[in-house]
């Protein structure tokens, strides 16, 4: 069974390689590496455990990170202010904005006034923009769709004309991630997105040669659901009885499937660094 694990913490572990010998460039020759700042509005304990995690991937990579706490009852007007302030600060290379944020303030538009060059998430409409564009190479890409893409490629499968289903289309992982998939001219999948109005879910899961599951539902998939030698990526994080599960049923859906990626030590193992390295990217190109 163990040779079916698609480990995330391995390919983690090569990115980091990749970004400490950056990071170490960066600071021999300019001797300067501007700070990771990440805004939390509101009080939020699944946004404060995901920006220590955050932390974490900072302090060990020797990157200042700082947390900057916002009252829930911030303006559109403040919140955007802010964002700009960062935007015009030389000490400040990315900016991260917590989701999700209260409800009078209006998502689309604070995060749109991350600077292109700040985004170290790339959830601006610029950057995201570059995703459709088959002959333009982004310059960053949306960590958690990445970090698919990342396990995809550790299968060493062709996803030229394979049938990939994904099951969730939110703004931070199916829609993003469906554009990533086909944004080859010549070595694309075919893909179809699943969402709460797909008419017969069991029809589309079924058939998927790589079923991609980000509902947010723990142990959502089971292997009546997939096909035979199919590979899975679970991107779901989700507590369960004090434990972090999939929306995949691991135990049972393994037997079943050719790869699989485990939760925890999979795709989410890996996003952060991806972060990380979107930050080194902007941080080069602004200087
Ligand atoms: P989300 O915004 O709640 O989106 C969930 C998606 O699943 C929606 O598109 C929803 O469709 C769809 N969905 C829900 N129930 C469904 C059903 N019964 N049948 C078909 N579609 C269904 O969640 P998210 O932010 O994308 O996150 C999804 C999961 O991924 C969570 O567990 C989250 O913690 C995890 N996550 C992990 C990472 C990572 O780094 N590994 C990063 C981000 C998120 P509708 O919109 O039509 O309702």
């Amino acid at each position: 069974m163990r040779n079916k694990i698609i480990d995330g913490k391995e390919i983690a572990s090569r990115i980091k390689k990749e970004i400490v010998s950056e990071i170490s460039l960066i600071k021999k020759e300019r001797k300067f590496l501007p700070k990771l700042v990440s805004l939390i509005v509101g009080d939020i304990p699944q946004t404060v455990s995901y920006c220590n995690s955050q932390r974490k991937v900072c302090l060990e990579l020797g990157i200042e990170f700082e947390i900057i706490k916002l009252n829930e009852n911030i303006s559109q007007q403040q919140l955007a202010n802010k964002i700009e302030k960062l935007n015009g600060d030389n000490l400040v290379g990315g900016i991260i904005l917590n989701l999700p944020l209260p409800s009078h303030i209006k998502q689309y538009e604070v995060q749109n006034k991350i600077s292109q060059l700040k985004d170290v998430e790339c959830v601006t409409s610029r950057n995201l923009g570059e995703l459709i564009y088959t002959d333009k190479e982004p310059k960053i890409y949306p960590c958690t769709a990445q970090a698919v893409v990342e396990c995809l490629r550790k299968t060493r499968v062709s996803l030229k004309g394979k049938e990939i289903v994904i099951v969730g289309h939110s703004e931070i992982v199916g829609k993003p991630l469906s554009m990533l998939l086909l944004k080859s001219k010549f070595n694309s999948p075919t893909v179809t997105v699943c969402h709460i109005s797909t008419r017969d879910l069991l029809f589309h899961t079924k058939r998927a040669e790589i079923l991609i599951v980000a509902v947010g539902k723990p142990n959502f998939v089971n292997s009546s659901m997939i096909k035979k030698g199919s590979i899975i990526i679970d991107v779901g994080i989700n507590k369960l009885n004090d434990s972090i599960v999939g929306d995949v049923n691991f135990n049972d859906v393994i037997k079943k499937a050719s790869k699989i990626t485990p939760v925890p030590g999979g795709v989410g193992a890996i996003t952060s660094y991806l972060l990380i390295k979107n930050f080194i990217t902007l941080c080069k190109i602004r200087d």
